[in-house]
């Protein structure tokens, strides 16, 4: 950890330090200046002091790297919602116990909230061997503050060797959090983890530059290596009910006093897209040609029960709010069915969407690149082509 260190000796009393840091850390004691724990260490108040009275020290050894050899196992994020696991969760175990089989090392279950020992159970069923668990009511709900302090406390006591969290509003802000308390590296979005069989260090890759490249970084010196991957990246693992695994309680060091987000209420959002979860998505693109247009789209999701989906250049266009964009700077999605109307199959777009496992593509030119990926191709204009199997998905679907 920083410190932030204060010469009472040299100190004036002049508080421009006081004025000038942006979190209210420090205050007057007396005629000398103190810090209290709301303290970032952003060191705005080194640099204005007139008088040199402030210094900001950061551990060297923290700094420089970490003695690696003492990390091991492969831990992944239990993240629920209200004692129940969300589905990257799971995603992330599958992934998790590939990368700990490879390393021949143990997968174990990060997890915290209030009364959750059956999720414990579930991610062994999941493929953990452990979980480490810090359970109270501070943890009842996610805050960024108790979560995190209760991670640090038991990365820095357990030294795992890779943390995985999924790409949710709630694993990014957690993982970046943890990572930056712990002094190591974290690479967010991930659209691969391996293990590189030589230097057994984690190879995260994921899109850089806008998208152009694929970049694999690495974490060299410190630990532990961490990364957060979006949903449906990886498949799904079976659950199998006959394992076992050990479930470690650690206590929560921190109270609800030094919480500084209070929950007041939870109010009902508008209703989101849920993309990624959908088992059916009908995507429009380009071709649609317009915002109206993309009714007869809307139409055959509605009618399947499905999401409605598009590609960038719809969204672009203004024809489809970006929640609706599936690919490499949208969802990355991996229903059962997939029908892309009008889309040619760009890479950007495949990447979020090759992995579905039924592809149906319709599309007036018969080399666009969608066809190689897809399960069933139409070669027609989805004009004529997307009300008629609306009308035949009706009837079906009435009897
Ligand atoms: C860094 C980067 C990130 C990107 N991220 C994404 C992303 O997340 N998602 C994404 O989708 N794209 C993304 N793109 C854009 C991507 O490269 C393509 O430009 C985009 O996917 C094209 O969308 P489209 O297929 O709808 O349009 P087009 O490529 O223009 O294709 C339209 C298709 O519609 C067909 N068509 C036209 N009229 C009809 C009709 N009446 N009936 C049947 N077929 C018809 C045409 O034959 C054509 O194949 C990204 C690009 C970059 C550079």
């Amino acid at each position: 950890m920083a410190r932030l260190l204060i010469d009472e000796e040299a100190c004036t009393g002049c508080e421009a330090c006081v004025e000038e840091c942006p979190y209210g850390a420090l205050e007057m004691k007396g005629d000398v200046v103190t810090v209290n724990e709301k303290c970032t260490f952003c060191g705005a108040c080194v640099d204005v002091c007139p008088v040199e009275a402030i210094a900001l020290e950061k551990e060297e050894k923290e700094a420089e790297g970490v003695d690696i050899s003492q990390y091991k196992d492969v831990w992944v994020f239990i993240e629920h919602k209200r004692g129940r696991i969300t589905n990257v969760s799971f995603e992330l175990l599958g992934e998790g116990r590939k990368l700990a089989d490879s390393l021949g090392c143990k997968l174990s279950g990060m997890l915290m909230g209030d009364g959750v020992e059956e999720c414990a159970q579930e991610a062994i069923k999941y493929g953990a061997d452990t979980v480490y668990l810090t359970e109270g009511p501070v943890l009842k709900e996610y805050r960024t503050d108790s979560y995190a302090a209760g991670a640090v406390n038991l990365i820095r006591k357990y030294k795992p060797d890779i943390v995985i969290f999924g790409a949710t509003t709630q694993g990014r802000d957690f993982a970046g959090t943890v990572a930056t308390t712990i002094y190591t590296g974290l690479t967010a979005d991930c659209t691969g983890l391996d293990i590189d069989p030589e230097t057994k260090l984690l190879r995260q890759t994921r899109p850089a530059f806008g998208g152009n490249i694929m970049a694999t970084i690495l974490c060299q010196n410190h630990r532990p290596q961490m990364a957060t991957v979006r949903p449906k990246v990886f498949a799904m693992p079976e659950k199998d009910d006959s394992r076992t695994g050990e479930i470690i309680r650690e206590p929560l060091p921190i109270d609800e006093d030094k919480v500084r987000t209070k929950i007041l209420d939870f109010v009902q959002g508008a209703e989101t897209v849920n993309l990624v979860d959908a088992e059916i998505i009908v995507s429009g693109g380009r071709g649609v040609g317009g915002s109206e247009n993309f009714a007869v789209i809307r139409e055959l999701a509605h009618v399947l029960g499905g999401a409605l989906g598009a590609s960038r250049a719809a969204v672009d266009a203004g024809w489809i709010p970006y929640e609706h964009q599936v690919g490499q700077t949208g969802r990355t999605v991996r229903p059962k069915i997939y029908i892309a109307c009008g889309i040619s199959g760009a890479i950007q777009h495949q990447a979020g969407m090759k992995t579905s496992e039924i592809i149906v593509a319709i599309n007036k030119d018969p080399e666009a690149p969608i066809f190689k990926i897809a399960t069933y191709g139409v070669v027609a204009d989805i004009f004529q082509a997307v009300p008629m199997l609306t009308q035949e998905f009706k009837k079906l679907l009435a009897r």
